[in-house]
């Protein structure tokens, strides 16, 4: 009897869960409408539906067992003395494979489209937003598409860094190095600004599929000056209290059914 009754106060607490997200999405969907000047801030979390691990969920990187921690293997530090195991990690981890954009993705690609959505600013680097048709991203801790010789700069693409067999090189010698922001490295200047304008000048700001544990990425949400923040993550985050509406969703299913993707 006790546990019956327990069952059915669950279910109701369930229930009135999804009711709750469903008044939610909707509020979401109707400012959207509303708004012409929506910018995005998202990280690994966008792509989980795609297939690739964030770092921070319970199945992320962070929870399987390597001989170092992730953000010891993606410090500066370590890609200078280890450089072997670095692009071990960095190419069974980091490089991904046949994934394809989710609704996330192409539900931003459509707002952009559609003028509402101003900017992408993203921590992933995966390059599955321009995948999905974003043109305005960025990409502020770099790409694994994009990759540069140390020493003399020649650029170079994702195939070179993944066809070596183990620490890449250039033909004149030196270390092909992935254009990717690495744990001790600095963002790039005009990547900070841009998100500074296009933050504080947006009169809405999603923000998801982040953990906004990683600064100073995260500290970027602190130049949004307007009354409708919106967070749409699985996990708690430290911003939850600022945020205008939290939707505990996962992204591709919330921006997906606002959008009609
Ligand atoms: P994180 O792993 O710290 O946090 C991810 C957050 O997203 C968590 O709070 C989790 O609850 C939430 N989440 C996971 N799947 C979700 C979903 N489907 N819908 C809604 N929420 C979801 O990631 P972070 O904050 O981006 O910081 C990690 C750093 O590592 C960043 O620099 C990131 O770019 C990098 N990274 C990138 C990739 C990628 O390019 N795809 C993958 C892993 C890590
Ligand atoms: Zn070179």
């Amino acid at each position: 009897m006790k546990t019956g009754l327990k069952r059915s106060d669950k279910r109701k607490g369930e229930k009135e869960l999804i009711m709750k997200d469903m008044d939610n999405i909707e509020k979401l969907k109707k400012w959207i409408e509303e708004s012409s000047n929506i910018v995005f801030f998202g990280g690994a979390g966008v792509s989980t539906e795609s297939g690739i691990p964030d770092f921070r969920s319970v199945d992320g990187l962070y929870n399987q067992k390597y001989d170092y921690p992730p953000e010891t293997i993606l410090s500066h530090t370590f890609f200078v003395n280890h450089p072997k195991e670095f692009f071990k990690f960095y190419r069974d981890k980091m490089i991904v494979h046949d994934v394809e954009p989710n609704r996330a993705h192409l539900a931003l690609a459509k707002l952009e489209k559609e003028g509402k959505l101003k900017a992408v600013i993203t921590q992933n680097i995966d390059g599955l937003h321009q995948a999905a048709g974003s043109r305005n991203v960025i990409e502020l801790h770099g790409t694994i598409h994009k990759n540069h010789c140390m020493d003399c700069g020649r650029p170079y693409g994702l195939e070179a860094v993944e066809k070596a067999e183990d620490v890449p090189h250039c033909e004149c010698g030196g270390i092909i190095k992935p254009d990717v922001v690495l744990y001790e490295e600095a963002l790039n200047d005009h990547d900070i600004s841009a998100s500074i304008n296009y933050i504080s000048g947006c009169d809405m700001l999603i923000v998801g599929g982040t953990s906004l544990n990683v600064y100073p990425a995260a500290g970027l949400i602190n130049y949004y000056r307007g009354k409708r923040l919106v967070l749409i993550n699985r996990g708690e985050t430290p911003y939850d209290e600022r945020a205008d509406l939290i939707i505990r969703g996962k992204i591709g299913e919330v921006l997906g059914a606002c959008t009609g993707i």
